[in-house]
């Protein structure tokens, strides 16, 4: 286990479920004084709790990466809690399926604020705290629908996913004169809460894509994004690391059914 953020301020939006709660307990368990933000108050206390009966240090606090009065504060309870901010994963967002046909403005707004400008405002609140700090680390988490792969429903998802690639590109310019560093993992299908509302159909059909035979696990995305945040990474900025069992791969169903498993 990379054990170089002991100590740090790690905020992880959407930490609530799935995967930012996995990157969440993984930090803690590293030895990160994490802060777990969703909406929902109730339930990123229950995981804040869940951290600190397992031994680890975590606080809850309730905002809409939507909204950039709520990330302003969320940076600012992040310097209270734990003495500023070290870490930050972007890791919010919303997976709503929509065809065209069907894709109205609301919805196309809705995926692109949560996911892409909620992106963006979470870095920027956390900003002066890693200048003022002489360094930081930046982890967004991405896909792989919409940078690498497409599928029918996530027009607006996809656009938003690659639109995270295109802002870390020239973030990280921007941000590499104040030490700090941002990139991002790119999770296959991963099971979470937010997946598991898809259906079983779509889960087995999707196990049945994957080379490795299985969905990731939510650890299996946080140890990505430990590496990212590790001192181990400090030569990193700019990069990107799909974790999905091989799933872009395949080039037909062919190419699987010759895999014999
Ligand atoms: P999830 O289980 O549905 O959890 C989503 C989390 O985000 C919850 O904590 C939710 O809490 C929070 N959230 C949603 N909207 C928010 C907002 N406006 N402000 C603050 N927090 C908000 O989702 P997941 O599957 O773990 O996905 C997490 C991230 O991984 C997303 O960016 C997603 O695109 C990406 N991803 C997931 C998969 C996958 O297979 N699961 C694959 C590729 C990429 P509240 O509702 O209380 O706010």
């Amino acid at each position: 286990m990379l054990t170089s953020i002991a100590g740090r301020s790690v905020i992880v939006t959407g930490a609530s479920k799935g995967i930012g709660k996995g990157i969440a307990r993984v930090f803690a368990k590293a030895g990160g004084k994490v802060l777990v933000v969703a909406r929902d108050q109730g339930a990123a206390q229950k995981t804040a709790d869940e951290i600190k009966a397992a031994g680890g240090t975590a606080a809850a606090f309730s905002a809409d990466v939507r909204k950039w009065e709520d990330m302003e504060r969320m940076a600012a309870a992040a310097e209270r809690a734990h003495g500023g901010v070290d870490i930050l994963c972007a890791n919010a967002g919303i997976f709503p399926a929509a065809k065209l046909t069907e894709m109205t403005a609301e919805k196309w707004d809705e995926v692109l604020a949560t996911n892409l400008k909620g992106t963006f405002l979470a870095v920027k609140a956390c900003l002066p705290g890693m200048k003022k700090k002489g360094k930081g680390r930046i982890i967004i988490t991405s896909s792989i629908t919409g940078p690498v792969t497409g599928y029918p429903g996530w027009t607006h998802y996809g656009a938003s996913k690659a639109g995270q690639l295109g802002f870390l590109r020239t973030a990280c310019m921007e941000l590499a004169p104040s030490n700090i560093t941002i990139n991002a993992v790119m999770p296959g299908n991963i099971r979470t809460e937010g997946l598991e509302g898809l259906g079983p159909e779509y889960e087995k059909k999707m196990t049945d894509s994957i080379p490795l035979r299985r969905l990731g696990t939510v650890e299996d995305i946080a140890y990505g994004a430990l590496y990212f945040a590790s001192d181990e990474a400090a030569y990193v900025t700019g990069q990107t690391l799909i974790i999905d069992g091989g799933q872009i791969l395949p080039e037909s169903l062919a190419a699987l059914e010759e895999m014999g498993n």
